[in-house]
């Protein structure tokens, strides 16, 4: 055993510690996605197939063993958008400059906040997106280019019923609105309550994707939900989304 250990080069034990590093963050990667059922499914398949064989179970076998052979690929498509966002992660990480000012931040929460306790008191629907580290472009394309100065009456007059952008959400960077009428990715998690509309499927869908954050106003009920990380917080009011935003977009050094 001593002899063992006594032939451990440093460069083995840095080998270690990179595959370490990688597999915790492969699994931060499917921490809370639909993967980790899927995963289990997939183990179940593997352990099937050593039992059918085992067993001599041959048909069973046969079509296992076949299975195991598109496993890669169900992988790679079961898992794509946690993919997607890992690579777009590690590609924007580096690169993110944090150039927005503390009292330009405040101002940005103050008007958000007014306007989103103001359109849920008229009980009027609306996703306002706020972009963070993931680049969010390929929904900014789906939408209506704006790239206006963010402010309260903006956002009333875009979500204002009829208006011709207030379908689909709102994305906002930097206190200033992106674009309008975006179209998100719905969620495909099945554990999502069936209560929840297609708004807020969208909402959950991003958020699980990127790292960005989702006001959510209900049309019917005027409920007021912040969603990030694919987890939507419900039933706010203006001071708990006030306080719930200033943590989530304080930088992540002061966290
Ligand atoms: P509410 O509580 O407001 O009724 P809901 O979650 O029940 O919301 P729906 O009633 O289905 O959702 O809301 C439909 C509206 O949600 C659409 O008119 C559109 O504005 C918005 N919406 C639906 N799907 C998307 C999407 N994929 N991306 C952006 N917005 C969407
Ligand atoms: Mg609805």
């Amino acid at each position: 055993m001593l002899a063992t250990l006594s032939q451990i080069r440093w460069i083995d034990a840095l080998d270690i510690l990179i595959v370490a590093f990688g597999l915790y963050q492969l699994l931060l990667i499917f921490k809370g996605t639909r993967a980790i059922p899927m995963l289990m499914g997939l183990v179940s398949l593997y352990l099937a197939a050593k039992v059918s064989l085992w067993a001599g179970l041959l048909t069973a076998n046969w079509i296992l063993h076949n299975l195991l052979g598109v496993w890669v690929l169900l992988i790679i498509i079961v898992f794509q958008p946690e993919f997607r966002r890992a690579l777009a992660n590690l590609g924007q990480r580096s690169s993110f400059i944090r150039a927005f000012s503390k009292v330009e931040e405040a101002h940005m929460i103050d008007e958000l906040v007014r306007a989103t306790t103001s359109l849920a008191s008229k009980k009027i629907g609306a996703i306002m997106v706020l972009e963070r580290e993931t680049k969010l472009s390929n929904y900014v394309e789906s939408g209506v280019d704006i790239d206006a100065t963010l402010s309260r009456r903006l956002l009333e007059s875009i979500f204002f019923p009829h208006s011709p952008l207030h379908d689909g959400a709102v994305i906002i960077n930097q206190g200033r609105v992106i674009a309008a009428s975006c179209f998100l990715p719905l969620t495909l998690n099945p554990s999502v309550s069936k209560d929840l509309g297609t708004r807020h499927r969208a909402a959950i869908g991003l958020t699980e994707e990127t790292d960005a954050v989702a006001i959510v106003i209900s049309e019917e009920t005027g409920s007021i939900s912040l969603v990030m990380d694919g987890q939507i917080t419900g039933d706010l009011d203006g001071a708990a989304l006030r306080r719930l935003l200033g943590d989530v977009l304080k930088p992540k050094r002061f966290r």
